[in-house]
């Protein structure tokens, strides 16, 4: 059992407040991931688990302990930062086995627990060489192997792939993804990058200025984005918002955009008239001569198996992900249609989403 769980964490930094009052459970063997751009509080939230940032208010569990004041070193988690400095005059036998070394563990165990190691991370071929001339990758994965050799209860990492190019990055997202299936270590991961925790996490939160708007699996933010701030910043091309002035009613199930009734889910509460906006992905967009929402291409973008088609409305400029069969040609006259189910409604007041 290793369940790790934040109550109310709260972190101020003189009047800035850093960390809002977050709450969320990572359960046994569960990879989240914290998920948000530079500055919304991510590494904050990380540091105070791992220990090494005392919270304002709030309380940490590991394995339903409070260990809000414990010191790092008693709180049997594994921090990888993506700064990691391995020892460069020992090989990579010595860096993987070192925790252990300080630890006092017998040399015979220490032998079989590396090579058990890099077996896991596939570096069992390298043991014997210097770490100094290693590639990006390589270097990580010895750096992931002094982490795990400890088999700690948690996982905690920063950015570890922050470093690399973008070739190596996508292997290691991929064997990551892999090592936890496999280990099944509580993990908590901060990332900027959405494809990292799309394609890494069992469990996203993503924050904004130190509040965690939403917290799901990764189809869950995907296809349900709780606010505007997540549906915009998860998915690329983000979600299309198309304006529309308006008051709303619990149970209503369609709205005008333009004089054009378009059919919605149903609206989960009344809310006053303001500015809204339908919010729908490129990918849920068709084109069809009969739809009465009418606009004109105004760019495309090819991707050999698909094109991005931009298309001028009456609500602004809306963004489709279609096949890439037809060349569309500049102000090319289209009809957009949409699948309600896969519509959502914002009030962006709030930012709320209400249906
Ligand atoms: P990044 O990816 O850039 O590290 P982040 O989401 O991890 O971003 P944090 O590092 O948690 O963000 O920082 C959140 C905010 O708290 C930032 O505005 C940062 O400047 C501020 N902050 C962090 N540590 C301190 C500190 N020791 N003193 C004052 N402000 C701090």
């Amino acid at each position: 059992m290793s369940e790790i769980k934040i109550v109310n964490l709260r972190k101020q930094f003189g009047d800035f407040i850093a960390v809002q009052d977050s709450s969320f459970t990572v359960e046994d063997g569960e990879f989240l991931a914290l998920l948000g751009p530079s500055g919304c509080g991510k590494t904050t939230t990380l540091r105070m688990i791992a220990g090494l940032e005392l919270p304002t208010s709030g309380r940490i569990y590991l394995d339903g302990e409070d260990v809000t004041f414990n010191r790092a070193s008693a709180r049997d988690i594994a921090f990888v930062f993506q700064l990691f400095a391995l020892y460069p005059h020992m090989n990579v036998r010595r860096n993987i086995g070192f925790p252990l070394l300080s630890q006092g563990v017998p040399k015979a165990e220490i032998r079989a627990r590396v090579e058990e190691t890099a077996r896991l991370l596939r570096i069992d071929h390298i043991l014997d060489r210097s770490v100094s001339g290693l590639a990006g990758g390589d270097r990580q994965r010895v750096a992931l192997g002094r982490a795990i050799i400890r088999r700690p209860k948690c996982f905690l990492m920063d950015e570890p792939l922050g470093t690399l190019d973008a070739e190596f990055r996508e292997v290691m997202v991929h064997e990551l993804r892999e090592l936890h299936n496999r280990i099944h270590a509580t993990t908590v991961y901060v990332t900027h990058d959405q494809h990292e925790a799309m394609a890494m996490a069992d469990k996203i939160a993503v924050m904004n200025h130190g509040v965690i708007e939403q917290y799901g699996t990764p189809r869950e933010i995907y296809d349900r984005p709780a606010s505007m701030y997540v549906a915009d910043f998860i998915g690329s091309p983000p979600m299309n918002f198309m304006r529309f002035h308006s008051g709303l009613n619990k149970g209503m199930r369609s709205i005008f955009l333009d004089d054009v009734e378009v059919a919605v889910p149903e609206v989960g509460e009344d809310v006053a008239p303001g500015e809204m906006a339908l919010g729908i992905r490129p990918e849920h967009i068709r084109f069809s001569d009969q739809s009465p929402i009418r606009g004109a291409v105004y760019g495309s973008e090819y991707l050999g198996t698909n094109q991005i088609v931009a298309v001028e409305t009456a609500v602004g400029i809306v963004k489709a992900r279609v096949s890439a069969d037809h060349s569309f040609r500049l102000g090319e006259a289209v009809g957009l249609e949409f699948n309600p189910a896969n519509i959502a409604v914002f009030d962006c007041v709030s930012g709320r989403a209400i249906a």
